[in-house]
């Protein structure tokens, strides 16, 4: 994977070049967007390319600092990860800082990246600043994080920027079709449900539970229009049965009512989320009206605000499958 590999961050792909290009390198960095915007895929070509040897273009993914890299054995990158735990602690940090001062193996230049950045405690951030404001020479410290929010603003003001970019619907489909041999369409559907972030349209097309999840509420879908106020309380089971994942299941409704009144106002397919149920969309948009269509909209974001504010799980589901 190299800088030409990358879809979209053109922004971001074009400075980080130019970093590399101009070996004016900076002691810190720091990359923000949500898990799956493609932070770890950019950084890694960023670091190669800031220790990289070769004279013409870099990273050249051919030089022994490449390849080090590429194997995961490069003796001057030095990777922090929150792994199991739920913070990164003082501990962790500290071991940087033990490392920091000696001279780099193999390279020019030694690259510390900090992933899950957004989790180190604010001890951590606070026994991190003093490194990350002067670090030796030859270091470069790259944080991940989700959230700048997370972050003391001083350890924001000693780092460089960049905020990845979510991704255009066309996008995340390239890069999900790069990965699944699978026609177009049903890339298409996937990128939709991404909300621009392609690890999350990835994860999608690669999970069969969420697909089996997602043929259920087609099929409730199907249904429960036609069906009586009995009929409607015993779906219930099917938002019993994935309790665990409701907000999926009130996004997968949210997105499909959308989905009929983007077709039922402009009437262009290519706008239509879950392309591949075109007959259903077509049908259900005649059945209703705009207003009904978006008051359905409506009263699923209802169902969302009431879970999260830990009203009745049943009684909240069933006032939601009446008013439909
Ligand atoms: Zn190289």
């Amino acid at each position: 994977m190299n800088f030409l590999d990358v879809i979209g961050q053109s922004f971001i792909v074009k400075r980080l070049k130019q970093i590399i290009e101009s070996q004016r390198i900076g002691h810190a960095y720091l990359f923000v967007g949500p898990e799956g915007i493609g932070k770890r895929t950019i950084t890694d070509i960023f670091a190669r390319g800031i220790m990289c040897k070769s004279q013409g273009h870099r990273p050249c993914d051919l030089c022994r600092s490449c390849r080090q890299f590429n194997s995961g054995n490069h003796p001057d990158v030095y990777r922090v990860q929150k792994g199991d735990k739920s913070s990164i602690g003082v501990e962790q940090i500290r071991s940087i800082l033990d490392d920091i001062n000696l001279k780099p193996y193999e390279s020019s230049r030694k690259v510390y990246i900090i992933e899950d950045a957004h989790a180190m405690t604010v001890q951590a951030q606070n026994a991190f600043l003093k490194t990350l404001e002067e670090p030796p020479s030859f270091a470069t410290i790259i944080l991940l994080a989700e959230k700048s929010s997370e972050l003391l603003p001083t350890i924001l003001s000693r780092c460089q920027v960049f905020r990845m970019q979510r991704l255009t619907r066309e996008e995340v489909c390239t890069i999900i079709m790069r990965h699944f041999d699978m026609p177009k369409e049903r890339a298409m559907l996937f990128a939709g449900l991404s909300d621009g972030i392609p690890g999350k349209g990835l994860q999608l097309a690669g999970s069969q539970e969420f697909n089996e999840m997602r043929s259920d509420v087609f099929k409730f879908l199907e249904e429960i229009f036609g069906y009586n106020d009995i009929d409607k309380m015993a779906q219930w089971e099917l938002f019993n049965q994935y309790k665990d994942r409701i907000d999926e299941i009130l996004d997968m409704l949210v997105i499909w009512f959308r989905d009929i009144l983007v077709y039922k106002e402009i009437g262009d397919p290519a706008l239509v989320i879950n392309i591949d149920k075109l007959p259903l969309i077509e049908k259900q948009a005649s059945l209703f009206t705009i207003r009904r269509i978006r008051s359905i909209i409506e009263s699923i974001e209802r169902t969302r605000r009431m879970l999260k504010g830990n009203a009745n799980y049943q009684l909240t589901i069933e006032n939601l499958l009446l008013g439909m």
